[in-house]
């Protein structure tokens, strides 16, 4: 891998070959007639939706999902040409932007999709299916008002989706709540098409579904969180990411190095009290980048020369402090690692969620705007 030269004080070094290597990957596991649509919200799950997307239409890629219509436009505005579907709920006073930047909204529920009549104007759509997660999605049980939607003049329904909420885990009630879901799912788009509604393409899988019924199928796979090289869990990914590789490695400069004298305090409430003289760093990243503030105080650590080391007392906002004494040679221009490798060491994501007690996709797309982002390889 080429070494970038960020200029910046905190930055994310995402890995080409390795986006590459997860995207053929998990092609290879897509069932027949299934692309990969992937999931670029959040950012891209912090990662940069621009630069991901970009790499991604390079590798063939035609469509993409993400939240809300205002990620949508801006990748459009980037030059990405296929579908974007936009997964969650737009306000109707932003469905002009659905319109100029050729959008796909997603039906959260029959109650929208009168919303969606009401702007009068022509929209592609995609109708949302409940199948047991009971958050968007109109209940699939209720075909008739389903039907109605399909009579709304100024919608074109383009596909139906459902999304599994059960799919993570591997227990055997797992695997039939995931099971009923896509049973109620095909049937209801069944029933559907048997009364004459055209739905071009139907859809289920997300990461943990792809990783573990491909059998489900489907026209599209939802990938976010594998194709950025990790799982949400670690149980997860020790039983189903094994081939998958981390893109996303966060750094941040070394901005002064100084020593403490045993039995003196250091940052916010003098959280850090030093047992035995201390030299330490100052890192120019913080909890307003999104290292989480739950690192703090030895919780978690960084890699600096190539030597795990603590976080020392809180983490601030701009800032956090690392505890060094142990490592032979320290400067200011330095550079810290939070996620990612350094010589024989390296810290994963999936460390940090478990640290600070949540999944991998939260500590990635919190990761925040300061942050320089740099494809290297
Ligand atoms: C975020 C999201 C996805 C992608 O999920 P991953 O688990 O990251 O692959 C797919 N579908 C829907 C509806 C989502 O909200």
């Amino acid at each position: 891998m080429r070494t970038p030269f960020p200029t910046g004080r905190a930055w994310i070094e995402l890995d080409r070959a390795a986006l590459r290597h997860n995207a053929a990957y998990l092609r290879s596991l897509l069932p027949p007639g299934c692309r990969l649509m992937p999931a670029v919200k959040a950012n891209a799950y912090g990662h940069g939706a621009a630069l991901i997307a970009r790499e991604l239409s390079r590798l063939g890629v035609e469509a993409f999902c993400v939240a809300t219509a205002e990620e949508g436009a801006e990748l459009r505005a980037g030059g990405a040409a296929g579908e974007i579907l936009v997964l969650g709920y737009t306000h109707p006073a932003c469905l002009p932007l659905l319109e100029e930047y050729r959008l796909t909204q997603t039906v959260v529920d029959c109650a929208y999709a009168r919303e969606l009549e009401r702007y009068g104007r022509p929209l592609e759509v995609q109708i949302k299916l409940d199948t047991g997660m009971h958050r968007l999605g109109e209940r699939c049980e209720h075909l008739r008002e389903l039907e109605s939607i399909f009579a709304i003049g100024n919608l074109r329904v383009t596909g139906a989706y459902t999304h599994l909420c059960a799919g993570e885990t591997d227990a055997p009630a797992g695997r039939d709540f995931t099971l009923a879901q896509d049973r109620a799912f095909r049937d209801a788009v069944e029933r559907l098409r048997s009364r004459g509604c055209a739905i071009p393409k139907v859809h289920i899988l997300a990461s943990d579904g792809l990783l573990r019924y491909p059998e489900l199928g489907g026209g599209w796979a939802r990938v976010g969180i594998a194709l950025y090289g990790t799982l949400g869990s670690r149980a997860d990914l020790e039983r189903h990411g094994k081939c998958l590789r981390p893109v996303l490695s966060l750094k941040a400069r070394i901005a002064s190095v100084k020593e403490v004298f045993q039995g003196e305090g250091a940052g916010y409430a003098l959280r850090f009290r030093a047992k035995r003289d201390t030299r330490l760093a100052v890192a120019a990243i913080g909890y307003g980048d999104g290292l989480p503030g739950a690192l703090g105080c030895g919780a978690g650590s960084a890699l600096v020369g190539g030597v795990r080391v603590p976080i020392a007392g809180r983490v601030c906002m701009d800032q956090v402090l690392l505890d060094v004494t142990d490592v032979p040679r320290v400067s200011p221009g330095d550079t810290a690692v939070f996620i990612g490798r350094d010589g024989g060491e390296e810290i994963a994501a999936v460390d940090l969620a478990e640290q600070a007690g949540t999944i991998t996709n939260e500590i990635l797309s919190r990761l925040g705007p300061r942050l320089e982002r740099i494809l290297a390889g």
